[in-house]
């Protein structure tokens, strides 16, 4: 079959790879109809060999498909069926999975992840390419509901898998309520993707700071109700509170995750609110600093974490059923397998007008 793999920094190439195989009873193999490419897989293209990457490793961790084949221990899946898979492997029933945070389980691994993070859960290979693998696959797929499971509807699926719940993670430990006031720093596919769950939450002003205007309008479309483009952080700050009664928000989402975006984030958060990290500048190095001093004087929570997907796949599925949600506009672009790698490409450049690039494989 065809897959994507990386080929050292700053190169990725679609090449013939090895046909996945049930190597567990309880695995699955998924034939992929459409995959995404995340911002932090432009980080593996970037950097991938420090975090311990070889060439020939298949990347992707956002995918949807048509389920092909169970092993003898999946039980309510069969062939046949349409399915999203959460971006890491989660085993249901460890006291971790059992309160929720599926993404810490004792054998978590993320799909075309990382092999040096996982140490129980061992190499995914990722979903980039034609089928894939899928372990503990009866906790770690969800079934689409048939209303949304023809092809017209990959692009509102597939931000689902990953942004849409990352950004619902952000939200939740943030402790939203209907009526309260979002400030959202950033306007990558995570910070959009806040922007459109904070409407759907019942969040009344709901502000996003971000640097590319195409993204901002996407913004305001996902639901925003006012967009900025100002930099200084007191500007930032005087624009925050402008929006937001004078008083900042209940929960800011931070996207980026950097001591710039931090710094944002303080200046927009109202006394006893939550500032939700939900970006990986760190995985690069950027260690960012929280405001020790004006959390604690202020009362402020810093939340965040790495998201368990499979939480919020289900709620996010009937958001979308009940037409709440359709985050189909922040899918900018759509490419064949075969121009995978120029997907990263495009991406990484932040061409304008790209946001999310799509892989429309079968
Ligand atoms: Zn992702
Ligand atoms: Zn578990």
């Amino acid at each position: 079959m065809r897959g994507l793999t990386f080929q050292g920094n700053g190169n990725v190439e679609v090449q013939d790879v090895a046909d996945p195989m049930l190597l567990s009873p309880t695995d699955a193999i998924v034939k992929i109809s459409m995959a995404g490419i995340c911002g932090s897989d432009l980080h593996i293209l970037h950097a991938g060999e420090a975090f311990g990457f070889a060439p020939g490793a298949r990347l992707g961790h956002e995918f949807l498909g048509t389920i092909q084949e169970v092993g003898s221990e999946v039980h309510g899946f069969a062939p046949g069926d349409r399915v999203l898979v959460a971006v890491g492997v989660s085993c249901g029933h460890c006291i971790w999975c059992q309160e929720g945070i599926r993404s810490s389980c004792e054998q978590m691994s993320m799909f075309g992840w990382a092999p040096r993070l996982w140490k129980h859960g061992g190499v995914v290979e990722g979903g980039q390419s034609e089928y894939a693998r899928v372990p503990l696959a009866q906790s770690t797929m969800v079934k689409i509901p048939d209303e949304v499971s023809a092809p017209e509807h990959e692009t509102k699926l597939l931000p689902i898998i990953d942004v849409m719940s990352t950004a619902m993670h952000g939200l939740v430990t943030g402790r939203l309520h209907p009526g309260d006031d979002v400030v959202v720093i950033g306007d990558g596919a995570v910070a959009l993707s806040a922007v459109h769950c904070a409407r759907a939450m019942g969040a009344e002003n709901i502000v996003c700071f971000g640097h590319h205007e195409d993204r901002l309008a996407i913004a305001r479309k996902l639901g925003a109700t006012a967009t900025s483009d100002v930099r200084d952080i007191e500007e930032i700050t005087e624009y925050a509170r402008n929006s937001t009664r004078g008083q900042g928000a209940r929960v800011v989402i931070d996207s980026v995750s950097n001591s710039g975006s931090l710094q944002a984030a303080h200046g927009s958060v109202r006394s006893g609110g939550t500032i939700s990290c939900l970006g990986m500048d760190h995985f690069m190095g950027n260690t960012a600093s929280v405001n020790w001093f004006d959390q604690f004087v202020r009362n402020i929570t810093i939340s965040g974490g790495l998201v368990p997907t499979g939480l919020y796949i289900p709620r996010l599925l009937a958001l979308l059923g009940a037409g709440e949600i359709d985050p189909s506009p922040m899918v900018t672009h759509q490419l064949p397998l075969d121009d995978a790698a120029d997907g990263y490409r495009m991406m990484s450049e932040r061409r304008e007008g790209t946001l999310k690039v799509a892989v429309k494989i079968a």
